[in-house]
């Protein structure tokens, strides 16, 4: 077993979670970290009694101390859907902001190599199609996204800044839309909405037209970009990402031929700011990395599928966000 520590940020959320498996499995010891606003700690009761692995309920927008030798710091505490920034938006500024400098505090003090969690929404309504990570992004300050897509921004800049000033080992990873097991059913992201709706047997909501696109990661595929991003000596910048696009309307009828079911598809207002396309360049992962997404689509769902189906009931109900949208759209 390797001594090396790590600690993980976001660690009860999606792909903290994932991560946690990654490292716990690579033999090191892991330390998870989640303020369980978004996170669930049904992601990781399987590590749990683990002796390579402990939580600490913390919430990173405080100072964080965590006792003894870091070797490496993944942060990857934020809430990350566009229901999440409405409903808590000075949070969600926070840890990308106060949250990112207090890790990278704590990394400079134990000399540990820092990866932070970035996005493609720093891209904003990308103007530049596909995007690669030279383009400077299109976005709104004061839209419903910027309270996400701004802190990611000063992320990046304060994250490099420790890098060029403290000398410190930094590493930024661009994160596509991504999916798999665990992703919250009903945070309003696209395919556990779909999902979510089949399975309670709901109409589909299309928002807009559905010509918007979208390029969806399997998360194993993601942890392995991530994976070999912190191992690289790379401190720039690396999309990863799946290219294969698809637009909304046919990713809806995946998940209906997936799913089965007989409800249709309707329309709703598109959200505001809502980007009109999204596809990773990811010539620079394949590069520095050697690495590409290898799970098509049509495999990566059906294991998400199963994921959701063989949920308890009552977690299809389990939160009232999925009927709350428009509530919180700003129009
Ligand atoms: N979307 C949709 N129906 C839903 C939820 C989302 O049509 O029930 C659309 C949404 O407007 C966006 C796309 O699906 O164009 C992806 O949305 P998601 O929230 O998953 O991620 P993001 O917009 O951040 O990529």
């Amino acid at each position: 077993m390797k001594k090396e520590r790590v600690l993980i940020t976001g660690a009860a959320g999606f792909l903290g979670s994932h991560l946690c498996d990654r490292f716990v499995t690579e033999g090191f010891q892991v330390i998870g970290m989640d303020n369980l606003i978004t996170g669930d700690l049904r992601n990781i009761e399987h590590l749990m009694h683990l002796e390579n692995f402990e939580f600490y309920h913390h919430d990173v927008t405080k100072f964080v101390h965590v006792p003894g030798k870091l070797h490496y710091i993944l942060h990857f505490a934020s809430p990350a859907s566009p229901i999440d920034y409405l409903k808590i938006p000075i949070q969600t500024l926070k840890v990308g902001s106060l949250g990112t400098h207090h890790l990278l505090g704590l990394a400079k003090n134990k000399n540990a190599r820092i990866l932070v969690a970035s996005t493609s929404e720093v891209y904003g309504d990308p103007t530049v199609h596909p995007q690669n990570e030279d383009y400077w992004g299109n976005v709104n300050p004061i839209g419903p996204r910027g309270v996400y897509d701004e802190a990611k921004r000063f992320q990046e800049a304060i994250t490099m800044a420790y890098h060029t000033f403290h000398g410190l080992e930094t590493r930024i990873v661009r994160i596509f839309n991504t999916y798999g097991p665990r992703m919250r059913l009903n945070d309003g992201r696209v395919l556990p909405a779909f999902i979510g709706q089949a399975l309670r047997g709901e109409d589909l909501t299309i928002f807009g037209d559905g010509s918007q696109t979208r390029s969806f990661c399997y998360v194993d595929d993601l942890v392995e970009g991530i994976y070999r991003l912190l191992f690289s000596d790379y401190a720039y910048p690396v999309n990863v990402g799946n290219p294969d696009e698809i637009t909304i309307a046919e990713f809806a009828e995946e998940i209906i031929k997936l799913t089965g079911t007989t409800q249709k598809v309707i329309y709703k207002e598109l959200p505001v700011d809502d980007p009109k396309q999204r596809q990773p360049d990811i010539t620079r992962a394949r590069e520095i990395l050697k690495w590409e997404p290898k799970v098509k689509r049509a495999e990566g769902l059906r294991i998400t599928y199963e994921y959701f189906k063989n949920l308890p009931q009552e977690r299809l109900y389990e939160d009232a966000n999925h009927k709350s949208f428009e509530k919180y759209t700003v129009k």
